[in-house]
């Protein structure tokens, strides 16, 4: 038994503060539970997103995961999906199971501010592609989640609406940049949510949070309509608490849309059917040496090992690999994502979106922009156009973006190195639990060294999910354990999470997040801070 005793099971902990016990089960379900009973009819979806919208109601003044909650569009979304379900049409079985969208996706009419004060106030005229799949499938998107603004963080705290707290220790950080979507699903405000991952944003909050989170292969989901941090390391993908639920959104998002010049056109295998045929037998998992070091947290280490363990004991083959330029991931990444950023931001002009300053007694159209972008970007994201801009400039372009560009064809080639010799490689996702609120606010890079586990995955452009490994036994916080595959193998990555997951339940007794503190008790059903 690898988790610390748990102080009662949130399954039966009673109320989520609806007054109706019903609802309070209902928060608990899995998507794929809630998508059994929708269909069998045993239950609305209409009671379905209410029991969701309390326990938002219930908990969110102090998780603060959300920025925008569609109260009233998502009941009457619900009520047309329960009217469609009653006249015989066929409907997705996802239909009616509620969904929460990191704040970077664009919304028809609900806003979107990639948690910056620059597009406060700004209602898009259009759906991200990733949306529009889910609103087509009949998913209720209950509202936008917070986020470091536009997804340059690791904590959440780089948001200009404050930070999202960790469900599981409300003094510590829920990761980031989507810090919000993760602990919308490890709160039980929602069952499922959309991410971004440029760097590790949907897997490293999936690992401080105890949920699972997945990085598609580069191009498997559209990034039409998600605001672009670095267009050629952005990828969208799912954050759910089990692995099948993962697998039942990644396969409503993927696919190919001529709106994003950068979709794969390839036919994708069901990752469902991945996850129904988990089997690890035979399957040749690799450690990569350079990140199973001293500088991962001991009980994070602990939990790695034993998750290797588990996976050999149901017939995988363990071997040792070598990636030894992963070690200047971080170098390059933070040259090539600041200059991607600082031209993909240059569009915040006070012109066409969200807020404009004018100086005290008007201006050019020059000292417009400027003090707009002074008002409205935060430190973290002028950080990055400084330095993204200093990197293309001519001069320095060469030496520093020019060499980063080396870097990642060298990391590139590290995956192309291993995956001759082994099916996925294993890493922790990061290298430690959740940290204190504020600790790494004024060190911005130990706040990177946070990502070392993650990047070389968008530099090569490969998928990487992180799966609940246990608890850290000497903080009693979620750990992750990450598997990375070749591109285009995503299916296989569910395949082993899958696996891991099945067996590390069964010792367990059930999901991870079935051991978290008791929600109910430590979020007061009031709200406010324990
Ligand atoms: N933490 C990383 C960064 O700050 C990753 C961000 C991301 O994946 N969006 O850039």
């Amino acid at each position: 038994m690898s988790c610390p005793e748990a102080s009662g099971t949130l399954a039966g902990s009673g109320d989520s503060g609806s007054g109706n016990p019903a609802a309070s089960e209902l928060i608990r379900l899995t998507a794929a539970e809630l998508s059994a009973q929708l269909v069998a009819g045993e239950v609305s979806a209409v009671d379905v997103t209410q029991a969701h919208l309390d326990r938002i109601n219930t908990v969110d003044g102090t998780v603060h995961a959300f920025l925008h909650i569609a109260h009233e569009r998502a009941l009457t979304a619900a009520a047309d999906i329960d009217r469609r379900r009653a006249a015989g049409e066929k409907l997705h079985p996802l239909a009616g199971v509620p969904l929460a969208i990191k704040d970077v996706l664009t919304t028809r009419g609900m806003p979107t501010t990639a948690g910056s004060r620059i597009l406060e106030g700004w209602i898009p005229p259009y759906d991200a592609t990733s949306v529009r799949r889910t609103l087509d499938a009949g998913m209720i998107p209950l509202g936008k989640t917070n986020m470091d603004e536009f997804a340059m963080g690791s904590s959440t705290e780089h948001s200009a609406y404050g930070p999202t707290r960790n469900p599981w220790d409300l003094d510590r950080i829920p990761g980031g940049s989507g810090g919000g979507s993760a602990a919308a699903v490890a709160a039980f405000e929602v069952p499922l949510a959309l991410g971004s991952d440029t760097g590790g944003s949907i897997r490293q909050p999936a690992h401080v949070t105890g949920t699972v989170g997945i990085k598609p292969t580069y191009g498997a989901v559209s990034r039409y309509g998600a605001i672009a941090l670095a267009s050629s390391l952005d990828q969208i993908g799912p954050v759910s608490r089990t692995v099948l639920d993962a697998a039942l959104l990644h396969d409503v998002i993927a696919g190919h849309d001529p709106h994003d010049s950068t979709s794969l056109p390839d036919a994708w295998p069901s990752m469902v059917e991945a996850v129904r045929r988990a089997d690890v037998a035979g399957l040749r998992i690799g450690i990569v040496r350079q990140l199973d070091s001293s500088s991962v947290q001991s009980g994070v280490s602990t939990r790695f090992h034993e998750a290797l363990v588990l996976l050999e004991k149901n017939g995988a083959q363990i071997v040792e690999v070598d990636a030894p330029h992963f070690e200047h991931a971080i170098a390059a990444y933070y040259l090539i994502l600041p200059a991607e950023a600082s031209s993909n931001l240059a569009k915040f002009d006070s012109v066409r979106f969200g807020l404009r300053v004018t100086p005290p007694g008007g201006g050019t159209v020059e000292q417009v922009m400027a003090a707009t972008r002074e008002a409205g970007f935060g430190s973290e994201v002028k950080r990055r156009i400084i330095l993204g801009t200093y990197a293309l400039s001519s001069g320095y372009y060469d030496a520093y973006y020019g060499s980063a560009q080396k870097v990642r064809t060298l990391v590139q080639r590290d995956f192309t190195a291993a995956f001759e010799k082994v099916d996925v490689l294993a890493t922790p996702t990061a290298p430690t639990t959740a940290f204190k609120l504020g600790e790494k606010l004024d060190d911005p890079m130990s706040m990177y060294l946070n990502d070392v586990a993650t990047i070389p995955a968008n530099l090569a452009g490969v998928p990487g999910i992180s799966v609940p490994a246990g608890l850290a036994p000497e903080d009693g916080l979620p750990v992750g354990i990450q598997f990375l595959a070749p591109a285009r193998e995503d299916a296989r990555l569910y395949g082993v999470g899958a696996a891991l997951e099945r067996a590390l339940h069964a010792q367990w007794g059930g999901p991870l997040l079935a051991q978290a503190p008791d929600l109910t008790r430590m979020i007061p059903l009031e709200g406010g801070h324990r």
